[in-house]
């Protein structure tokens, strides 16, 4: 009789799924930051990890699993067959090129795109019920494309989008006030990166916005400059990718609370890529980030705030440029 048979008696067989199953493709730096968070704040039950890197690939899942007596017990699998995604509820796409010496963006966009012809229709087809949660970028557009892709409702398909600005914009608001980051209140929205739209106007803490005690706030007229602040969350990428070579850790935590809301139902509230026409004035089919609702199915519902016509605008130009991308791009 063999040892198990010893140790212990079957009552039924074990479930071979359970319902938080989440894929990560791609396990670079960003990839590997997702898996950890997910792994060290318990959001999954499985984990299936892809990538072309083989070796790479093998590597980091062993590295991981052999610190699960550490952790919760969670199932990890890595392959470069897309069948171990098979029947996730979750897929984080980090998988993706990085620009080029003199590499138009365009360029990049399309070798992206040609790489993502590749992993989104294998997602959907062996979990043609998950949400997609895209982060390689650009990710406004690959956001657009993995809906193209994949056939999925608009409200399954999520780019990681300014919540990651928004969480850099709240830290700088807590190191000039002096209180934690999650006390401070604002959000960025609109496109990730360098054209972001900080919303001025709902800037507050424990209710009280600063624009009511300062009416210039953000503003370059404002003799406290916390106009700045929005310049540094905008360099904030370009400055650590300059001192460390990538930037991992703020959002694979960013993408890890976005899990637990889908995961678990949570309904909260996250400046997320998703599908925006009709609102604030946005006429075309491209996807921006805005407050949304967050919950087991993707995207229930979008936050109508309050903005002012210059902040509209800069939506409508950042979906102007999108869209000029988009037009561009071979399926
Ligand atoms: P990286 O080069 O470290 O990792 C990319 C990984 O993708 C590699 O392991 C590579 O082997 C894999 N890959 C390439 N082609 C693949 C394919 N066809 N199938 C499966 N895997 C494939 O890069 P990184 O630093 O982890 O960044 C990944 C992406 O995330 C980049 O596009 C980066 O710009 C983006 N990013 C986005 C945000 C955001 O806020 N949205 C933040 C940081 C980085």
């Amino acid at each position: 009789m063999s040892i198990p048979k010893q140790l212990m008696e079957e009552v039924q067989p074990a479930l071979t799924t359970s319902g938080g199953k989440v894929t990560v493709v791609g396990v670079g730096q960003v990839g590997m930051a997702c898996a950890f968070s997910l792994l060290t704040q318990h959001i999954c039950s499985e984990l299936a990890l892809v990538d072309v890197a083989a070796d790479k690939l093998r590597g980091e899942m062993l590295d991981l699993q052999h610190g699960l007596t550490f952790l919760r017990n969670v199932k990890i699998e890595a392959s470069t067959d897309f069948s171990v995604t098979a029947g996730s509820r979750l897929c984080i796409v980090t998988a993706g090129a990085r620009q080029r010496e003199g590499e138009s963006r365009l360029s990049l966009v399309q070798r992206n795109v040609d790489i993502f012809k590749g992993i989104i229709p294998n997602l959907v087809k062996y979990s043609p019920n998950c949400i997609l949660l895209i982060v390689s970028n650009p990710v406004d557009i690959l956001t657009y494309v993995a809906w193209k892709l994949s056939g999925l409702p608009k409200s399954r398909i999520i780019g990681s989008g300014t919540n990651l600005d928004s969480s850099r914009f709240r830290f700088h608001l807590s190191q000039k006030l002096n209180v934690a980051p999650s006390s401070c209140h604002g959000w960025i929205i609109g496109e990730h990166g360098d054209s972001s739209v900080p919303v001025w106007s709902g800037v507050n803490v424990a209710g009280v916005r600063l624009r009511d005690l300062n009416p210039l706030v953000g503003t370059p007229e404002d003799p406290d400059k916390y106009n700045e602040m929005h310049k540094e969350v905008v360099n904030s990428a370009y400055e650590v990718i300059k001192l460390k070579g990538y930037t991992s850790w703020a959002i694979g935590t960013s993408c890890a609370v976005l899990a637990r809301s889908l995961l678990m139902n949570q309904r909260n509230i996250f400046a997320v890529s998703s599908f925006v026409k009709g609102y604030h004035g946005v006429d075309k089919d491209v996807f921006l980030s805005l407050p949304v609702v967050l919950g087991e199915n993707g995207v229930t519902h979008v936050i109508k705030q309050t903005l002012t016509e210059a902040e509209m605008k800069q939506l409508q130009k950042s979906a102007d440029t999108l869209w000029d991308v988009q037009t561009g791009i071979h399926f």
